[in-house]
């Protein structure tokens, strides 16, 4: 155990739980599982204001494990998500955590699944049920009795829930559970709406808020750019051809993220290493004497290993996994902007990680501009300056030194200066792309575009779906929605705003509830939430929209 790791020993969880959590590479808890931990561990109900991000999962997640009884085969606690995709990403984070308690199981309940493996997995003996609370709600209609025996429950991402219009289900929900159990409540913003839940739910909570100072990063240029998670990697390759950097260090969250980052940098020819609390004090040394002397270029970093790193030569950090609170990414950026410099920082950021690129912004102070990843005209200006640059200052004395040559090989091959020129050019380049067609073909399939893909704006046309489909890639869903098609389009005299209204009025649903809607000629694509999507589809059966029947059903892209 390297000494980082006291902190997750220190917190009073299981040796089996630290030990797991130490396996998945954390070297240290985060703010909010400093604080919360503790609190959520002598059996308090918690109000924890945090965001995705923040690190918010294993808070809640650990001390829960914790107080679970593995040898007792019943649902225990449950976890409460707005979105399938957050439900089973809090499953999976519990399963990890859980790697070395044998017996406890973990069930994600969600819709748009069958029902009976659910209940079969909750009625075997799973102790952690997470869940979506539309599809729970389907499963309390069935056995009222699911929930009899949990007494742990979290709410997480508790104003995302209310937004999607599940304030009836969690009050079902609710009713179902003793009344003894431990309530928290996981919210990014507090409004009114969840404080009349806490107060209503929750005994006597604690609060849990992650205190921020504004403070002040001028001398360093920020930037965020929009990425889906397994597309970093060939993200920051493309950003590294583009940007004008002498030395950078990136942040990672995880030891095996500095392993793998650094690995796929080198094997592109970057001269880079990894940096993380398992790397013993000298090595980690030898590694930025490298960095200060230019034998290395990038260094990927934790957080932990990073502490007290000074490199002047340092123009970029990149942060390649969001920081845990604002106070960590300025810090992180003031590895840049030395002495006086400026500095670049830029900021991936996954589309769930969006709100606490917003608190970065409001804590500095600072907008944080967008970028696109460089297009592939890009990528050859930046390759062709390169190149012009390495050659410019020997082009002065390089005829006096190798002219009487270059004349003696053109006339031995018999070719023209040009040609022996492309050949040396050729040779030197060492079969790098320097053709856009060249470029395009090597590189990576990265969106240029941020993964929002908003494309209502799109000219609409009487397209068949399977053509339109086969001319553009789909169209990425949000979180937790589902697309559904009617039949309906601009010819039958519909606009979106009359599919809106007769959804919002028809289904009951909140108006954030509802994606986009694109009307085109022949039909409508409307996005709905996934979560209880049947039973709504179910309420709007009869509905009528401009005098014809609606009709509106789940549509399959593939
Ligand atoms: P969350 O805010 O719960 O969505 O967590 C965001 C990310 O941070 C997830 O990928 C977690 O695996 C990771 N994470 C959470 N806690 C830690 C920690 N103490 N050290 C490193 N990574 C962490």
């Amino acid at each position: 155990m390297t000494q980082e790791t006291g902190g997750f020993a220190a917190l009073d969880l299981h040796p089996n739980i630290v030990a797991a959590v130490i396996a998945t590479g954390y070297e240290e808890p985060s703010a909010i599982q400093q604080q919360s931990i503790p609190i959520i561990l002598a059996g308090h109900d918690m109000i924890g204001q945090a965001q995705t991000g923040t690190g918010k999962t294993a808070a809640f997640a650990l001390p829960i494990l914790n107080r679970i009884d593995p040898a007792k085969r019943e649902p225990q606690a449950l976890i409460l998500a707005p979105t399938r995709e957050l439900a089973l990403q809090v499953a999976t984070a519990f399963e990890t955590y859980a790697k070395q308690m044998p017996g406890v199981t973990v069930v994600a309940v969600y819709g748009g699944a069958p029902m009976g493996p659910q209940l079969k997995a909750i009625r075997n003996g799973a102790q952690i049920v997470v869940a979506t609370p539309g599809r729970l709600c389907d499963h309390l209609r069935r056995d009222e009795k699911v929930l009899a025996t949990v007494n742990h429950l979290v709410l997480d991402e508790a104003d995302e829930m209310l937004k999607l219009g599940f304030m009836d289900d969690l009050e079902v929900i609710f009713k179902a559970m003793p009344e003894s159990r431990q309530t928290v409540l996981f919210s990014a913003t507090l409004p009114q709406s969840i404080r009349a839940i806490a107060e209503r739910h929750l005994k006597d909570p604690k609060h849990v808020k992650i205190q921020s100072k504004t403070q002040t990063v001028t001398a360093i240029e920020q930037a965020h750019l929009l990425v889906h998670a397994d597309q970093k990697t060939s993200a920051v390759l493309s950003l590294l051809e583009v940007e004008d950097f002498d030395a950078l260090i990136m942040f990672v969250r995880t030891k095996q993220a500095t392993l793998d980052l650094a690995s796929a940098l080198e094997a592109k020819g970057y001269k880079a290493a990894a940096l993380n609390g398992d790397i013993a004090q000298n090595q980690r040394e030898r590694v930025i004497d490298s960095l200060k002397d230019g034998r290395l270029d990038i260094v990927v970093a934790t957080d932990v290993a990073a502490r007290g790193l000074d490199v002047p030569r340092i123009t970029h950090v990149f942060n390649v996994d969001m920081p845990y609170d604002p106070e960590s990414y300025v810090h992180r950026i003031g590895r840049t902007g030395r002495a006086g410099r400026e500095g670049r920082a830029l900021l991936l950021v996954t589309p769930r990680e969006r709100r606490m690129l917003q608190v970065i912004e409001r804590v500095t102070g600072q907008k944080v501009a967008e970028v696109r990843l460089p297009d592939s005209q890009a990528v050859l200006d930046a390759r062709i300056k390169k190149l012009t640059n390495s050659l410019a200052p020997l082009v002065a004395d390089a005829e006096a030194s190798h002219g009487d040559l270059l004349d003696r090989l053109t006339a031995d091959i018999g070719c023209t200066p040009r040609a022996l020129a492309a050949a040396l050019l050729r040779k030197a380049t060492n079969g790098q792309a320097l053709t856009l067609a060249a470029i395009e073909k090597e590189r990576p399939l990265v969106p240029n575009s941020a993964p929002r893909g908003d494309r209502a704006d799109r000219p609409s046309g009487d397209r068949p779906d399977r053509g339109d489909r086969e001319r553009r890639a789909p169209m990425p869903l949000a979180e937790g929605r589902a697309r559904c098609r009617t039949a309906l389009g601009a010819r039958d005299g519909i606009a979106a705003k009359n599919l809106l209204g007769a959804i919002l009025n028809e289904g009951g649903l909140a108006r954030e509830a509802i994606g986009r809607i694109q009307v085109r000629d022949s039909f409508s694509l409307v996005e709905l939430p996934e979560d209880g999507l049947e039973r709504l589809l179910a309420k709007l059966k009869d509905t009528r929209v401009a005098g014809k029947q609606l009709k509106l059903r789940r549509y399959r892209e593939d």
